[in-house]
This record gives C-alpha cells, sequence and structure tokens, in this order.
C-alpha cells in the first residue's frame, strides 16, 4: 500500500536541503535570511528590495481546478508536481507560491494543504500546523485591534462610535461555530460596554487580505489605517487612522508579512505566504511572494483556492491587477473520480468505471474550462490519474477535453513525483512561452457595485439574474453614500456549486443568486458580496480529522494528511 502523506514527507527528513542551500541556488545569502530551524526562512527586506529592482521577470501560471467535491482533486499537488518536473526533469528555474494551511481544515474536514504522495512542500507538519506563526501573528493583531476598539469606547469613546454599529470583528484561526454570535462586556460596567460582537476565522479576516495585498510595510501600515471601524451614532464612518491604532497592528504583522520560503520532496524552491479562503476571502497567496518568485525565477506557479469560480475568478479579475504582471498560462486541475461525483452525487461507487458518469460530470469541467478561456488566457487541463482511474476513462476524459480545443496531459505526480508530470510540463513551459493574450476581465474598474456582481454572476456561474435582501440594499446604498460602491467584488459563495446553493452541482444554469449582505473591506481595496448561506466561522464535522491526529513521546506527529 502506498505510504500516506505525512509518512512520505517524514521519510524525506533526511534527504531535505538546509533551507539555506534553496536559498543560495537563487542568490540569496545567509544573511538575507531569517531562519526558523534549518528547514524554513522569511526573506529580509533588503533582499526582497534589491531583487525587485532587478528587471528580471519570470512567467506567471495560475493553477485552478473544477469545483472541488469529497473525492479530491489534488491542485496542490499538482502545482507542486509541475513544479518539481518544470525543475527537475526540464531543468528550468520554477518557483512555487502557495497559501498556508489554516487550522480549521486541518482540524475540521480537509486536512493538510502541503500536496500530498511524492509532491509536497516539507517540512509538512510544521506548514500545516503552526510554520512561521503567522496565522498566529494575524490572529493576535486582529484580536488585539478588537480590543483596542472596544477599549477606546469603554474610555470615553470621544468619536462618538455607536457600538452598535461596529463592523469589525474578532478572529480565531479555529472552527468554532459557538463563537459566531457573542455578546461582550457582559456583568458589571468594568468589564467594559456590552454589545453583541463576533469572531470569524483568521483566513476570512480583512487583515488577512492586507498582508496579502501589501507591497511593504508603509502599506500595510496605510491599508490598516484605512480599515472601517464602525460608524457614530450620527452614521459617520470611523476608520483605524481615526483611533490611531495603524502603527501598533503593522508592527504586529510586519515579520508575518515577509515571505516563508521551503522546498519540495524534490528541492523546487517553494513560498508558502498568506492563506485567504477563496469562497469567503480572494483565495490566492501574498502579492509579495508571487512577485518576489517572478523576480528570483523563470516559471512560478501560483494555486489559487477552490475551483475556478472563486479563486480563479478573483485571482484573473482581481489579484493580477496587484502583480508586477498578468499570468501567462492557466492549469485547470481535473480528476476522473470529482467528475463521477458531480453526476453521481455520492464516494461510494467512485472506485467502479462508469463512463456515463464521466461523460455526464464532465459538464463541470467544459463549464470551468471555457470560463478560464474566456479571459483569453492559453489553458493546459491537467488530469491528475487516481489508481482507480481506468484506462478507458482517462481515454475518454481526455477525447472531451481535446474535443473543447484544450491541450490535456495525465499527471502521475502523487505516485511518482516530476517524472508523472514531465509531458504535462513541456506543454505548460510552452504554452506560457508563447504566451500573447489581451485579458478580459469579468467586469470593468469602473463599473458600479451591482454591475460587478451582475457580470461575474452571469458570465462565469451562468446565474440567471442578481437578488439582493433589503440588508444588502441597505449596506449598498450606504456605500454609495460613502463613494466605495465601485471597488472591486469579492463575491463569498458556496465552493461546492457554481450556483449558491451547494447541492447543486454540475454546471446549473439560469439560478438565482441571492446576496445577502455587503461589507466594505476598505483597508484591503474590496467588497465583500456574500451570497446563499455562506459563512465566515464554519463549525466541525461530526468526525473531525483532528480525531485521527496524534503525536508520540517523541514528537513525530501523526494523521495529518
Ligand atoms: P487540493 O489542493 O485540491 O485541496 P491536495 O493537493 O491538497 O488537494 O490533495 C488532497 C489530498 O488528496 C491529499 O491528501 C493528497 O495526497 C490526495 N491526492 C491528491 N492527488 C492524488 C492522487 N493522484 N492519488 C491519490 N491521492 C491523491
Amino acid at each position: 500500500m502506498m505510504k500516506s502523506d505525512i509518512e512520505i514527507a517524514q521519510a524525506a527528513e533526511a534527504n531535505e536541503l538546509p533551507i539555506k542551500d534553496v536559498a543560495a541556488k537563487l542568490g540569496l545569502t545567509e544573511a538575507d535570511l531569517q531562519q526558523y530551524g534549518s528547514d524554513k526562512a522569511k526573506i529580509n527586506w533588503p533582499a526582497i528590495q534589491k531583487f525587485e529592482k532587478n528587471g528580471h521577470l519570470g512567467k506567471l501560471i495560475l493553477v485552478t481546478s473544477i469545483s472541488p467535491t469529497p473525492a479530491g482533486e489534488g491542485k496542490s499537488t499538482m502545482t507542486i508536481g509541475l513544479g518539481d518536473a518544470i525543475n527537475n526533469q526540464l531543468h528550468k528555474k520554477a518557483f512555487i507560491a502557495l497559501r498556508e494551511p489554516s487550522m480549521g481544515p486541518v482540524f475540521g474536514m480537509k486536512g493538510g494543504a502541503a500536496g500530498g504522495g511524492y509532491a509536497q512542500v516539507i517540512p509538512m507538519e510544521d506548514i500545516n500546523l503552526h510554520f512561521t506563526g503567522d496565522m498566529h501573528a494575524l490572529t493576535s493583531a486582529i484580536d488585539n485591534l478588537a480590543a483596542l476598539v472596544d477599549n477606546y469606547i469603554y474610555q470615553g469613546n470621544e468619536i462618538g462610535l455607536d457600538p452598535e454599529k461596529i463592523v469589525i470583528k474578532r478572529g480565531l484561526d479555529v472552527n468554532d461555530r459557538t463563537l459566531r454570535k457573542i455578546t461582550i462586556g457582559q456583568g458589571s460596567k468594568f468589564n467594559g460596554v456590552e454589545r453583541p460582537a463576533s469572531f470569524q476565522l483568521t483566513v476570512g479576516h480583512e487583515l488577512m487580505a492586507i498582508l496579502c495585498l501589501s507591497k511593504d510595510i508603509a502599506d500595510l501600515k496605510h491599508r490598516i489605517g484605512e480599515i472601517l471601524v464602525g460608524y457614530t451614532t450620527e452614521d459617520k464612518p470611523v476608520f483605524v487612522k481615526d483611533l490611531g491604532f495603524q502603527g501598533a497592528i503593522a508592527a504586529l504583522l510586519s515579520t508575518a508579512l515577509k515571505p516563508n520560503l521551503v522546498q519540495t520532496l524534490e528541492h523546487t524552491p517553494a513560498f508558502v505566504h498568506g492563506g485567504p479562503f477563496a469562497n469567503i476571502a480572494h483565495g490566492n497567496n501574498s502579492i509579495i511572494s508571487t512577485n518576489l518568485a517572478l523576480h528570483l525565477s523563470d516559471y512560478v506557479l501560483s494555486e489559487a483556492g477552490f475551483g475556478s469560480d472563486l479563486g480563479g475568478q478573483k485571482f484573473l479579475d482581481f489579484v493580477s491587477t496587484k502583480l508586477e504582471k498578468k499570468p501567462d498560462a492557466a492549469v485547470m486541475v481535473a480528476t476522473v473520480r470529482a467528475l463521477k461525483y458531480q453526476a453521481e452525487k455520492s464516494t461510494d461507487h467512485l472506485k467502479e468505471e462508469n463512463l456515463d458518469s464521466l461523460k455526464e460530470g464532465f459538464a463541470n469541467l467544459q463549464r470551468h474550462m471555457a470560463n478560464v478561456a474566456s479571459y483569453g488566457i492559453p489553458l493546459l487541463v491537467v488530469i491528475n490519474k487516481f489508481p482507480t482511474d481506468t484506462p478507458a476513462e482517462l481515454d475518454l476524459l481526455k477525447k472531451l477535453i481535446n474535443g473543447e480545443g484544450h491541450p490535456c496531459e495525465v499527471v502521475t505526480a502523487h505516485d511518482e513525483g516530476s517524472k508523472g508530470a514531465v509531458k504535462a510540463a513541456e506543454t505548460l513551459v510552452k504554452l506560457a512561452d508563447a504566451s500573447d493574450y489581451d485579458l478580459v476581465p469579468s467586469y470593468n474598474e469602473d463599473d458600479d457595485l451591482k454591475t460587478k456582481v451582475e457580470k461575474v454572476a452571469k458570465r462565469i456561474y451562468h446565474a440567471g439574474q442578481v437578488e439582493y435582501t433589503e440588508k444588502a440594499e441597505k449596506q449598498l446604498a450606504r456605500l454609495q453614500k460613502m463613494g466605495k460602491d465601485k471597488l472591486p467584488v469579492i463575491i463569498a459563495k458556496t465552493q461546492y456549486s457554481f450556483s449558491d446553493n451547494a447541492k447543486e452541482l454540475g454546471a446549473p444554469t439560469d439560478f438565482t443568486l441571492h446576496v445577502k449582505s455587503i461589507s466594505l473591506r476598505n483597508g484591503a481595496g474590496f467588497v465583500v458580496v456574500s451570497t446563499g448561506h455562506i459563512l465566515d466561522m464554519p463549525g466541525l464535522p461530526k468526525h473531525p480529522a483532528a480525531l485521527d491526529i496524534d503525536v508520540d513521546d517523541n514528537g513525530k506527529i501523526s494523521g495529518l494528511f
């Protein structure tokens, strides 16, 4: 039987290079690094500033996928396998840029996020748990900001903040549904001003988005100052800069803003930095790490969260406008299993060959391919091969993909490492090298909010119409009054469906997209539009992944996958 992800990663530890050696191959000296043990390092500011000016920009590749299912798609695994193949099989300089895992899914539903099999980033236990402390720094920053605001109200509240109109939330990197709605300041008046409050997952908080979008510390501080705290009793907006907390919060995040360098099992360099989810946030690793990787190498693979309707759309419409260049090519990851799941809606029979289910489920991939191609970007589809895929299924899927006019390769990097991704890497490098296109965004910068939402809803989700609740309309009116209704939109939506109903699999059309609320993320520079029943604080399932995690007397961790 094949070893588990963590067993493979632990067995490879002996083979791991000191991170300073990985850095040296990139032209970084030990003085350029802030090392965390021997296998992880942050890059120091003088080095970032030096390489930013080197005049070199590699090719940028966006990795996205079909809609996620419990069958597993393996997007990180494919990103890492392709990076390893470009590096070690084609002998070109590749760099991988991933997000940092959140402990919410690691302990909850999904498990780790460091790839799988022989295509992983290491040290996987660290990356999945505390890593270099960025998530903790963010959580501290989020909760210190909230505490400073509540203390401000308690200590006299000169500005007249209305305790009922505070919009910033507290945060934790823990799936804890009990904290979605709470009351703070209960008891005597010495416990602060009583008011309703709530927690959200750290990865969905505006400070995470700011960490991922800031170019440097000055930008970080400026953006923190721009965060909307709430409104006064006269409905006047109050920003962090009005209260003067931006310096302290930026100080808490200044180290976290530096990219984290690690390596794959095959020693390809990887930045694992920033971790916003793509369903409740913008879903892409930090701008700073992608830009730096572009300066340090020739091919950068950046993975966007969930399906192309979420992380992919947000990358192409929003993140790429913040990067030093637009992506040159995109990779769409699909699996036979997941496409069959799209039709069968159950994992019970995925091991059995079923060409009819595959054909029916293909509708999901077809939609994702057409959507990404509509941006004009060259697209490669990779089929992440699972041991249960039959030759007839792989054959059929390849034919269906080629029938849509896209190149397609089967990748076996999970079982074989870079050797299993050679042909895909060759095709990808060719696509990226020959890339010459104009990116056609989903919406124009100066469209108003409703137009932007409608354009994404119709072009990407294939909705028939968009409906707003009364609450959302009121929130929009307030944004219009503030002149903030033309910012980019980040739509929060279930990852499982193109629609806002997680149960509608495949490629639904002509449905209504229900906008429930609209919130300004003034520091991040976008507006979050929440649809359906999406929650910014998930809960844990009945059998959380935590039940399988353990540690032995020597500190060796097991059960992370
Ligand atoms: P995603 O990035 O889409 O969430 P990952 O790359 O993190 O997916 O993979 C999720 C899990 O699926 C990992 O445990 C990984 O080992 C497993 N996996 C991925 N690809 C394969 C494959 N081809 N065969 C078997 N297991 C796989």
